[in-house]
């Protein structure tokens, strides 16, 4: 069997996107990941309810949003919106019109240490039914060619061509977090290599999230709500509010440095959560959850952001591209499900045209 032409490793929403891309232009694509499913940090876990029944959880992104660039808003008109933005708000129409997606509020809780402090309203917050994850595994991936449970071990040189573990290919996509793209790569094998290297450099903080379970909701009405002021907390969402449920499952994103502390043991983080969630909520005794456990993302998003919507270079006689959420194809350029979607299928369409 002959190689594929082009190779995507992570089949988060910006590898799926980029391969898309690569396939309508009829280029042959395999897209590898290390998990056990795709979907990267659009993370869900499977929890138990009292009574028997079973509940998704929603463990990475709380929700997604889309720019208004498309519609030549206040960035996108002034230089001309990007075609990806466009392309992003149609995917998004798709995934409405399927029922993956359902559009969940435009108003978050404002919380701190003391207790509940209002709310504020911003752009619409979307969720997914069947989780956020359902997104990449029931539409983004669709027909493609996906191997997961592979971790790649190295990006190198062979037979003249850029090589996945010593499998030469024309062209491969790596779609994640810089600190995991550079560690793969071979830098002795060749100049393009050691270069690429040299710009995969940023800092990336860590989030550590905590899911609980209870019998019944013990909290004040809640979509989500941002935290201000707190060491330990970033964000607390109401799953059952955000799936549309009313399954009594509260998530909790822990700051950076809160995460970092415990990197080596996100567990230990779970008995402190719980405890600060009655003080953010404005409960003085929460009563305590039927299961609770937490997720570390080592990587969850990028301290800066590069300032391209993705990068592609040469390596021997093939291509290397890299592309996700710390990439700026936003005018934003914050590490979104937007943006890593839209430098997924921007660095897809420049690599189409090179591999033309
Ligand atoms: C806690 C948290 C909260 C967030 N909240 C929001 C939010 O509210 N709104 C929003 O829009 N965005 C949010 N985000 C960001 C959003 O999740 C990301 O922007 C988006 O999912 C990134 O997609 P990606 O494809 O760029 O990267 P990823 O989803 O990280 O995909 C990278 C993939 O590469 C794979 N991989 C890595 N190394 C290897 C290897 N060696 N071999 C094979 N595969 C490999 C990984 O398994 C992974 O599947 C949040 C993220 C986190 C962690």
């Amino acid at each position: 069997m002959s190689a594929p032409r082009a190779a995507v490793v992570g089949a988060g929403v910006s590898g799926a996107a980029c391969a898309q891309v690569l396939r309508a232009a009829g280029i042959e694509v395999r897209v590898v990941d290390r998990g056990r499913r795709p979907g990267g940090r659009l993370g869900t876990r499977r929890v138990e309810l009292a009574g028997g029944g079973e509940h998704v959880v929603d463990t990475g992104a709380a929700y997604f949003t889309v720019s208004d660039e498309a519609a030549g808003g206040a960035d996108g008109g002034a230089t001309g919106a990007p075609a990806s933005a466009a392309a992003f708000a149609g995917t998004v129409s798709a995934w409405s019109s399927a029922g993956l997606a359902t559009p969940w509020t435009d108003t978050l809780s404002l919380l701190g240490p003391d207790g509940p402090r209002g709310s504020t309203t911003g752009p619409q917050r979307w969720s997914a039914p069947g989780a956020l994850r359902s997104l990449v595994t029931d539409h983004l991936l669709e027909g493609l060619d996906v191997e997961t449970g592979r971790a790649v071990r190295s990006v190198g040189v062979a037979d003249g061509r850029p090589a996945l573990d010593g499998e030469p290919v024309d062209a491969v996509v790596l779609a994640m977090p810089d600190p995991q793209a550079g560690r793969m790569l071979d830098v002795g094998a060749s100049p393009g290599l050691a270069a690429a290297r040299r710009v995969l450099s940023r800092a990336w903080d860590p989030v550590t999230t905590v899911y609980a379970v209870w019998d019944e909701p013990w909290w004040p009405a809640l979509t989500a709500g941002f935290v201000a002021d707190d060491d330990l907390l970033s964000l607390v969402a109401d799953d059952g509010a955000r799936r549309g449920d009313g399954a009594p499952v509260l998530v909790a994103h822990t700051t950076g440095p809160a995460a970092l502390e415990h990197l080596g043991d996100p567990d230990a983080l779970v008995a402190p959560v719980l405890e600060r969630l009655g003080a953010v909520l404005g409960v003085a005794s929460p009563p305590a959850p039927r299961s609770a456990a937490a997720h570390r993302w080592s990587f969850a998003s990028p301290q800066e952001a590069h300032e391209q919507p993705h990068l592609l270079t040469a390596v021997a006689g093939g291509l290397l591209g890299v592309c996700g959420d710390g990439w700026a194809a936003t005018a934003s350029g914050k590490p979104r499900v937007e943006q890593a979607w839209r430098s997924g299928h921007e660095l897809g369409r420049a690599l189409a045209e090179r591999l033309a």
